[in-house]
């Protein structure tokens, strides 16, 4: 990967995408196949095996050295400590390496409750709950999604929280929570007041820790998705009783607590794609300079050249536009409107860039021996998860219209 400094940038962001890029290119790239065996269905011996597991340790080690760890978490929790454009700048490097975010200690949904956790967790539950699944000793899911409810209008929850002495009392049908088989603990949102208080439906909303082993939390089924069973999993939560005190933030958060996580996550996405563009875009100029068909390379054909500037400019676009929006949160600008037209735009682009690489590398391209498979997958759940396209697209227009409605055009300068 081609990582050279950034002029506008600050020193330290140079310093953490050249150090990245280091990592990435030295230690994760070349030993791809190992890393990654089972998407590319290689047969590893069990001697293979040692060697990937004392690999991943070596990286991890490395990682460490290089101060990177753990980049979304403060100094005092054992994070690299970044700041929000550090870290949004840090992550198109990383994702690069497909996969590889796990070697920096970034695990989803581990790491956005590590966020959250930071954020509204009180010190009990910070030792009880962060620290261990810091330390890797706890795995932990994010429960708020339900098949009866459309997960686009977060408000429509049904799954209640009531409370009962100093417990609550959790029922609820929640689905694809992802790690949903190997969290140690949920963070459930639930609706904890009724509608008759005067509040606003968004006020009513609390995210309750749920240890996974309490009684009455039934995990149905891993989810089948794009054709394989998966981690995102269907539970249903009967009449669990949770201490109070398992309560994230203060009663009525949980929608604020919601907002905060996908906030600057959509950024940290965005930025992860385009990481992911990048390295598909590589792979495309690569395989068109070296492929010879009917004559000549592909690179002269007029059709892949097309390919190579379509890809360039959607990568470029996509980039633009999210950089803008992060200086914008960095600068404590209201983003909302850029957020919701990164959200669109980039995961659309992502799909325009992957779907040119696959055609361009042929049948080897929707093969699992190139990542390009996974990201065209990959691209394609992203206009869903964490607010379909259609959502985003409505408030563009509803921030828009509302700008012009008050006598005001819209600045495209700001
Ligand atoms: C791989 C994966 C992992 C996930 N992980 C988690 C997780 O860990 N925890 C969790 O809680 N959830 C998770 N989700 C769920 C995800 O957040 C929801 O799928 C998403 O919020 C959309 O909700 P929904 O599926 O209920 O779709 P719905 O809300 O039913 O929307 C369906 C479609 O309706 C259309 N639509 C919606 N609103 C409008 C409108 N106003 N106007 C026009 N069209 C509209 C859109 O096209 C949308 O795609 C995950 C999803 C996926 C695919």
């Amino acid at each position: 990967m081609n990582v050279q400094p950034i002029p506008s940038v600050s020193e330290r962001i140079n310093e953490v995408r050249a150090l990245t890029a280091q990592i990435v290119n030295k230690e994760i790239l070349p030993n791809e196949n190992l890393l990654w065996a089972r998407r590319t269905n290689t047969r590893l011996t069990p001697d293979d095996m040692e060697q990937a597991r004392e690999l991943r340790e070596h990286i991890k080690a490395v990682v460490k050295q290089a101060g990177l760890w753990a980049p979304h978490l403060p100094v005092e929790y054992g994070g690299a400590g970044l700041d929000f454009l550090e870290l949004a700048y840090m992550n198109e490097v990383l994702a690069y390496a497909v996969g590889a975010a796990s070697l920096f200690g970034v695990v989803a949904p581990n790491s956005g409750n590590q966020t959250i956790l930071v954020k509204y967790g009180t010190e009990e539950q910070k030792a009880k709950w962060l620290i261990p699944l810091i330390e890797g000793k706890l795995e932990s899911g994010f429960s708020m999604t339900e098949p009866d409810q459309p997960g686009s209008d977060p408000r429509s929850l049904k799954t209640t929280a009531r409370r009962d002495g100093d417990e609550w009392v959790i029922n609820g049908h929640k689905w694809f929570t992802s790690n949903g088989k190997r969290a140690d603990f949920f963070i459930v949102m639930c609706r904890t007041e009724d509608g008759e208080g005067g509040a606003d439906v968004s006020s009513r909303m609390t995210q309750i820790i749920v240890p996974s082993d309490t009684p009455g939390v039934n995990i149905v089924r891993g989810i089948t998705v794009w054709g394989v069973e998966s981690d995102h999993c269907e539970i249903i939560y009967d009449d669990v009783r949770v201490p109070i005190d398992n309560s994230l933030g203060r009663r009525g958060s949980g929608h604020q607590a919601a907002q905060d996580r996908l906030g600057a996550g959509r950024v940290y996405h965005c930025m992860n794609s385009i990481g992911q563009m990048w390295r598909a875009f590589d792979l495309m100029v690569e395989r068109a300079m070296a492929r010879e068909v009917h004559g000549g390379l592909l690179e002269t054909k007029q059709f892949i050249q097309g390919f190579i500037a379509d890809s360039y400019m959607d990568i470029q676009a996509a980039r633009l536009m999210t950089i803008h929006c992060a200086q914008k949160m960095a600068e404590g600008i209201d983003p909302r409107t850029d957020i919701s037209a990164i959200k669109v735009f980039v995961p659309a682009a992502y799909e325009r860039v992957v779907d040119r690489a696959i055609q361009v590398w042929g049948a080897a391209g929707v093969s699992g021996d190139l990542p390009l498979a996974a990201m065209y997958q990959g691209a394609r759940t992203l206009r869903i998860a964490d607010g379909p396209d259609e959502v985003h697209k409505i408030l563009i227009a509803k921030n828009v219209l509302s700008q012009y409605h008050r006598g005001a055009g819209w600045d495209f300068g700001a």
